[in-house]
C-alpha cells in the first residue's frame, strides 16, 4: 500500500494559515496531502491556547481578524462560527490615553481643542508637512498630520518595533493607519470584523479534518522523507532558508512575549481601558494587550501580554524597505527555477501580509496547484 506520507501528491511545509488553508483546498480537489510543521501545533503565529489560568491566550500576540473579501470570510466561514468584534486601541502618552488611528477626539485631545468633524481638514492641513513623493514611512506621517504627532504616536513606536527609523521603512507601514477625521475609533475599517466564536485552533483543526490530509507535528522541512517523493511542494517557511540564505539573510523583525496573569482587575472586570494600549514612547515595549477582552471570554482575572521588540529569534516580520526588496527579487529568480514548489504565506512571499492576504494568497496557489496536478494525472 503506498502510504500517503511516503509519497503525498502534495506535502505542505508549515500549518499556519497559509499551509492549512492551501493543504485543505488542495484535500477537497481531490489530491492527498501531508503537512509538516516544526512547531508542536498547528495555526502558525495565529495559534490560541487556553493557558494556566484557564484564559484562551494568543502566544504569538493579538490576533485579530478583518478583511474585506467576501470571498474569504466565505471560505474560512465552513470552519467557524464568528463573534462580531471591532477593535480599539489607545496609545498611552506621558500619562493619558488617546485614540489611535488619530481621530477627532485625538486631535481635540492633543491641542486642547473643540473641532467639529467640519473643522478637521482644514486642521489637518495647517498641521501637516506636505511630501511627494511618499516614499518612506516618515513621509506618509508627516504628510498626513506633520512632525508633533508623529513624534507623540509613530516615531518612538516604530524605532522600537523595527529597529529603524520611519524614513528608512517603506510608505507601506505606516500607510497601514489611516487618519480619521471623524469620532470613528476602529483600529481597522474592513467590512468584515470577527474573531472565531470558538478560537483560532478550533478553526485550523476543523479545517485540517479531512481524510486526504495527514499531518505531522515537530517535523522539519530538513528531515522530512516525502520532500524528494511528493509530486508537489507548498512552502510556507521563511523563502531564504529554503535557499540556504545564498544571497545573504533576509531581516525580519522578531518579538519576545511575556505573558502574566493578575487577578486584580477593575470594575468592569478588565484591567485596561482599551484591549490593546500602545506604548510609543519610554517603555522597551510596544504594546499590551488584555485577551478577553479580544476574545470577549468571561472569567475573573485577566491574562495579558507585552511585546519586546528584538532582531532575534523567530521570524514574525518582514521588514519592508528597498534593500529587502532587492534581495528578495534574487530569492523570487531563484524560486522560479523551482516549478514543483509554489512559494506562499508571510515568510515564503516575504510580505507583511495579514492573515486575510496570506488566505487570499494560498487559496490562489492552491487551485492553480490543483489545476496542474489534475492536468498532469487525467483520470
Ligand atoms: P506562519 O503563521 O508563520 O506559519 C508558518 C509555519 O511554517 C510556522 O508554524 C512554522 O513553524 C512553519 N515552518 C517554517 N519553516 C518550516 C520548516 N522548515 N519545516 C517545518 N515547518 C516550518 N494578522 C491579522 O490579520 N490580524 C492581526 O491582528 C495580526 N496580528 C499579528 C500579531 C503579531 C505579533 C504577528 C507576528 C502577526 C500578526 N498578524 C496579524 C499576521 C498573521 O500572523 C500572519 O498573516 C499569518 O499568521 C501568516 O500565516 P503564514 O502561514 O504565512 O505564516
Ligand atoms: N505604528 C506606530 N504607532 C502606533 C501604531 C502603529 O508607529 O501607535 C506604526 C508602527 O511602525 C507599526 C506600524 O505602524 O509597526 C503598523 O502598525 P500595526 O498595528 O498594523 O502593526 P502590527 O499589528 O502588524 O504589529
Amino acid at each position: 500500500m503506498r502510504l500517503t506520507s511516503d509519497f503525498p501528491d502534495v506535502l505542505v511545509v508549515g500549518a499556519g494559515f497559509a499551509g492549512a488553508v492551501a493543504g485543505r483546498r488542495l484535500a477537497d480537489a481531490g489530491h492527498s496531502v501531508r503537512i509538516i510543521d516544526r512547531r508542536p501545533h498547528i495555526g502558525g503565529n495565529a495559534w490560541d491556547e487556553t493557558d494556566a489560568h484557564g484564559v484562551l491566550v494568543h502566544p504569538y500576540g493579538p490576533h485579530i481578524f478583518h478583511t474585506n473579501s467576501r470571498r474569504v470570510m466565505a471560505w474560512l466561514s465552513r470552519f467557524t462560527d464568528w463573534r462580531f468584534y471591532e477593535h480599539r486601541v489607545l496609545a498611552r502618552v506621558d500619562g493619558r490615553h488617546f485614540p489611535i488611528p488619530i481621530n477627532r477626539t485625538t486631535l481635540n485631545a492633543v491641542f486642547g481643542l473643540e473641532l467639529e468633524e467640519a473643522d478637521v481638514p482644514a486642521f489637518l492641513e495647517s498641521i501637516r508637512e506636505p511630501r511627494a513623493p511618499l516614499r518612506s514611512s516618515e513621509d506618509v506621517v508627516l504628510n498626513s498630520v506633520g512632525s508633533r504627532l508623529c513624534d507623540m504616536f509613530f516615531r518612538g513606536y516604530t524605532k522600537k518595533q523595527w529597529g529603524r527609523d520611519l524614513s528608512e521603512l517603506s510608505s507601506s507601514v505606516a500607510a497601514r493607519i489611516p487618519v480619521r477625521t471623524d469620532d470613528d475609533d476602529r483600529y481597522f475599517g474592513d467590512g468584515f470584523q470577527f474573531m472565531p466564536r470558538d478560537g483560532y485552533g478550533a478553526m485550523f483543526a476543523r479545517m485540517l479534518d479531512h481524510p486526504r490530509i495527514e499531518i505531522a507535528l515537530g517535523q522539519d522541512y530538513a528531515s522530512e522523507p516525502s520532500r524528494s517523493t511528493a509530486r508537489h511542494t507548498v512552502y510556507t517557511g521563511p523563502i531564504d532558508e529554503f535557499f540556504d540564505y545564498r544571497f545573504g539573510p533576509l531581516p525580519y523583525r522578531s518579538l519576545r512575549f511575556e505573558h502574566y496573569h493578575t487577578d486584580s482587575v477593575g470594575e468592569d472586570g478588565f484591567v485596561q481601558p482599551a484591549p490593546v494600549v500602545n506604548y510609543p514612547n519610554e517603555e522597551e515595549f510596544t504594546r499590551i494587550t488584555e485577551f478577553k477582552q479580544l476574545t470577549g471570554q468571561r472569567c475573573a482575572g485577566s491574562s495579558l501580554v507585552r511585546e519586546y521588540p528584538s532582531a532575534k529569534g523567530d521570524p514574525y516580520y518582514p521588514i519592508p524597505c528597498a534593500e529587502n526588496e532587492a534581495l528578495l527579487k534574487q530569492y523570487e529568480a531563484e524560486a522560479m527555477k523551482w516549478p514543483t514548489v509554489s512559494f506562499v504565506g508571510r515568510l515564503a512571499q516575504y510580505r507583511y501580509y495579514n492573515m486575510d492576504q496570506v488566505v487570499a494568497s494560498a487559496i490562489k496557489v492552491a487551485d492553480s496547484v490543483a489545476e496542474r496536478l489534475t492536468s498532469k494525472n487525467p483520470g
